[in-house]
């Protein structure tokens, strides 16, 4: 059997080995110490591009982490409901019941594959009337794609509903020149081991004051208020990022974009690899305005009847041991959402049945690369014999 090609596997720069020596040698094995402020610091640098924004960023244990903390922060509760993107992982949508609130899960657009601006209020209206207003947006940049930045964020404004920007896949993305994570009254990055960077799991709350993200970090360590014994008014959580996995992010922080380079190379290779085949589309940014990370590079099969299907390319894929995926599952086709209101038509279902993920990795190399194409082709060749 030839060697696995991972759709997206972590890959080292080198130092992170050197910041953890670090950790080791001041005996920082805690979940706070010098790489976990290091590395806030390093990402909030990053995000400002330059700019200071005056932006917070707080490490935590996962992205979504950050996502229930955003939502405790909105004052998100019981009985609440909150607005999310249907077409998304299943950590977008899983806090809201944490909290008890419902989630109410709003269509895809075409350009972007996120948050239909268009669904989207007519969702906020007919929830308005009904009589509840929602408490908080979540929209994603799914596969680093940036949303429709300024459509929703006019929406969110103009019904005063704040959004939660989930940029766990856009680390490196931007919209309009300004780095994606800055976008959302709260914004949420995964350093998760199959995301652009890894910690080998972790995550960040981006808050817009000090305060959020003071009061981010007494949540996140069990909620311990000033005294010298233990002393709790508030319902706390075990949700800091360890000094050591925090390491492991400041050497990845450092090659972030030699990866961001790699990735959109990766999904260069596959547009010149399907630019003569016209039954699938490669997913591109729609204008100038939107910069993709290209976490993973997807391609959509535009004709369900022809000899190729999606399942067909990736059961192909799999039989090479190469490892592709159709996109998220919709939240509105999950079982365990089953009841939850649904805004929109069938624009995540048919990317659900149309869209594939291919292998984007940054550590994939000449041989892998020769590989996947060869694979490809072969498919799509079969069909025409
Ligand atoms: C990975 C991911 C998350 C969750 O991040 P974790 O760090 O794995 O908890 C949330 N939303 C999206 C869109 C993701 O891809």
């Amino acid at each position: 059997m030839k060697p696995k090609i991972w759709l997206s596997s972590p890959h080292m720069g080198g130092n992170e080995q050197k910041y953890i020596n670090e950790a080791f040698q001041e005996n920082w094995i805690a979940p706070l110490g010098p790489n976990v402020s290091g590395f806030e610091d390093d990402i909030k640098e990053y995000l400002d591009n330059g700019v200071d924004n005056g932006f917070e960023v707080a490490a935590l244990s996962s992205g979504t982490a950050a996502l229930h903390l955003a939502l405790i922060l909105l004052g998100v509760e019981r009985g609440d409901e909150v607005i999310c993107q249907s077409m998304t992982f299943a950590a977008s949508a899983n806090p809201i019941v944490y909290l008890g609130a419902t989630p109410v899960f709003i269509d895809s657009e075409k350009d972007t594959l996120n948050l239909s601006p268009e669904f989207l209020e007519e969702a906020i209206k007919d929830r308005l009337e009904k009589g509840k207003k929602p408490k908080a947006i979540i929209a994603v940049h799914l596969y680093g794609m940036p949303y429709k930045v300024d459509e929703i964020n006019e929406i969110a404004a103009r019904y005063e509903i704040p959004v939660i920007e989930d940029s766990a896949e856009a680390l490196g993305s931007s919209y309009k020149g300004h780095k994606c994570g800055t976008f959302g009254d709260f914004s949420i990055l995964s350093f998760n081991g199959n995301k652009i960077i890894t910690t080998s799991g972790g995550g960040a709350l981006v808050c817009k004051s000090k305060e959020y993200k003071k009061k981010t970090v007494f949540l996140a360590t069990q909620a311990r208020d000033a005294a010298p014994h233990y002393q709790h008014s508030e319902i706390g959580y075990n949700y800091r990022l360890s000094n050591i996995c925090a390491g492991i992010g400041r050497g990845q922080m450092e090659v972030l974009d030699e990866r961001v380079k790699l990735r959109r190379k990766m999904h260069t290779f596959y547009k010149e690899i399907f630019a003569n085949i016209s039954d699938v589309n490669v997913h591109n940014e729609p204008g100038n305005d939107y910069f993709c990370n290209h976490w993973l590079t997807v391609v959509r099969f535009n004709d369900k009847s022809a000899t190729f299907s999606r399942e067909g390319l990736r059961l192909h894929l799999e039989k090479e041991n190469i490892e592709s995926r159709p996109l998220w599952k919709p939240m509105h086709m999950q079982p365990v959402f089953k009841d939850a209101p649904f805004y929109g038509e069938k624009e995540a279902e048919n990317l659900f049945d149309e869209g594939l993920c291919l292998p984007s990795g940054s550590n994939l190399g000449n041989e892998d690369q020769r590989r996947i194409a060869a694979s490809i082709k072969q498919y799509f060749n079969k069909g025409i014999l």
